[in-house]
């Protein structure tokens, strides 16, 4: 495939000391050398890194002193020659580089372009390039790694396996199609397929299993952080992020808005949705919080029901467990400092098996053990690991279920004694159907859709 030369900033603009500018195609060493004279870069060695002026081969004039690395093909991200020039990481610095770089023949690449080529070129497949945008998006050190083995190619390795595995089974079926005279060989073949077929569909169901924890660790754990009014919601919001987004005063029901904040619990992410307290109110514009305090309490994976160990516990405390009873519930027992007015049992008796954690936000007490509450409740040592296969992707997803369906589909046929050859179309499809997560038979708009969802630069 010919493919024209492509350069972009690679890393985020204005954060950091050093910026990168990167160079991918056949044109790389030219326009390199064009405009760094200090050594011909075709001919050093392949993965070195190269001190020297950045000059305007126009004016003579040095633009900057830079670091060059050269990598050549094909042992590249690309495939393609790549150059990235190292420079300082201000704005104008960088785009004099990018403009001479322009200047000299490149083409400024297209979101995720250089992921694109990449997997063009086979360097990797279609899982992996999402797991490259995923590691781009991903907030937390546990998305990271997440994405970091998906990219390895952990979930490609295993489709492919139950592709294989599918395919197999196919051919045999497709034997004895082709061979009936042998008695016994319909009951073999059923009693095959109902065997791989359920493996195959155990796996995929393992797989869609994880979908979800794999969600949580790129998105956040949505948690909701409810409870009356003056219990200390905000005061909790605060401590774990450990900055004062949260306005937190004396004066019931200031909390007028729902407040989100991303905090790593235990290398945990969680989503923290403060809000306003979800009682029954006259005031309008705290209302429309209450009302919101609803809606994210539907979406969160976790509640934080605080309560104020100062007062008794009421009808609306218990109200409040029974509105979040769907979810996980923390249950957390605020403002152990002051004299203790709330009957223990009376909770233990409404929360039942939820986790009850006793805290005075003030003293700082009592954090440790509900973070790790919060940590078990979700992870329960298992995802730490790290071994398992996630697939956080939302196409991932839908593809998965699919595949199951169009498995169910076959294993019913088989059972219900149909034609061999209607089992086999819907196992084609099950083989087609995950070919298209790793991007086997994945028509061209998809490939341009996915990429362009790339930061630039990448
Ligand atoms: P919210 O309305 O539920 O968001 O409650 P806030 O976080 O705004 O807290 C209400 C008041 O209770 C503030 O004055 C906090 O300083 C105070 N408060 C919060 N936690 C504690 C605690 O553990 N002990 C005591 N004594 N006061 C607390
Ligand atoms: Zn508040």
């Amino acid at each position: 495939m010919e493919q024209d030369t492509i350069t972009a900033i690679s890393t985020p603009i204005g954060e950091g000391a050093i910026a990168i500018v990167r160079i991918s195609g056949e044109e790389s060493f030219a326009i390199a050398n064009r405009i760094f004279p200090t050594k011909d870069l075709a001919k050093v060695d392949s993965h070195t890194i190269h001190y020297g002026s950045l000059v305007d081969p126009k004016t003579d004039e040095k633009v900057e002193e830079v670091m060059v690395s050269v990598m050549k093909a094909p042992r590249t991200f690309t495939r393609e020659d790549i150059i990235e020039i190292n420079c300082h990481g201000g704005m104008v610095s960088v785009n004099r580089v990018l403009q001479l770089i322009l200047r000299e023949g490149a083409r400024l690449a297209e979101p995720g372009e250089f992921t694109k080529r990449a997997f063009l070129n086979g360097r990797i497949d279609l899982s992996q390039a999402e797991a490259v945008m995923d590691l781009i998006r991903s907030k937390t050190d546990k998305a990271m790694s997440q994405a970091l083995n998906q990219m390895d190619g952990r979930l490609s390795n295993l489709i492919r396996s139950l592709r294989q595995q599918l395919i197999e089974t196919v051919a045999h079926v497709e034997v004895n199609i082709d061979y009936p005279e042998y008695d016994d060989v319909e009951e073999m073949t059923h009693q095959m397929l109902v065997e791989r077929g359920t493996a195959v569909k155990e796996e995929i169901q393992r797989l869609l299993l994880t979908a979800k924890q794999g969600k949580i660790l790129r998105e956040g754990i949505a948690t909701a952080i409810i409870g009356k009014p003056n219990v200390g919601k905000s005061s909790l919001l605060n401590i774990l992020a450990q900055e004062n987004k949260a306005i937190v005063t004396d004066i019931p029901g200031t909390t007028r808005d729902v407040v989100e904040e991303y905090v790593n619990v235990r290398g945990v992410p969680l989503r923290l949705i403060d809000t306003a307290g979800i009682r029954e109110t006259e005031d309008i514009v705290e209302r429309i919080g209450v009302e919101r305090s609803r809606k994210a309490l539907q979406d969160a994976d976790l509640i934080l029901l605080v309560l104020n160990g100062n007062e008794p516990f009421t009808k609306e405390d218990a109200a409040l467990f029974e509105a979040a009873k769907e979810h996980d519930i923390i249950a957390v027992i605020n403002k152990t400092d002051l004299e203790q007015r709330i009957d223990l049992a009376e909770v233990r008796a409404v929360a039942g098996d939820v986790p009850i954690i006793s805290t005075s936000l003030v003293e700082e007490k009592g954090i440790d053990q509900l973070e790790t509450a919060i940590a078990e409740t979700f992870f329960e040592g298992e995802l730490d690991s790290g071994d398992l296969t996630y697939v956080s992707n939302v196409r991932h997803i839908q593809l998965l279920e699919q595949s199951e369906q169009a498995l169910d589909e076959a294993l019913q046929a088989v059972e219900d004694g149909m034609p061999l050859d209607l089992v086999q179309i819907d196992i084609t499809r099950t083989w087609e159907l995950l070919g298209e997560i790793i991007g086997d038979n994945v028509h061209e708009s998809l490939i341009d859709q996915l990429f362009s969802q790339f930061c630039l630069g990448k």
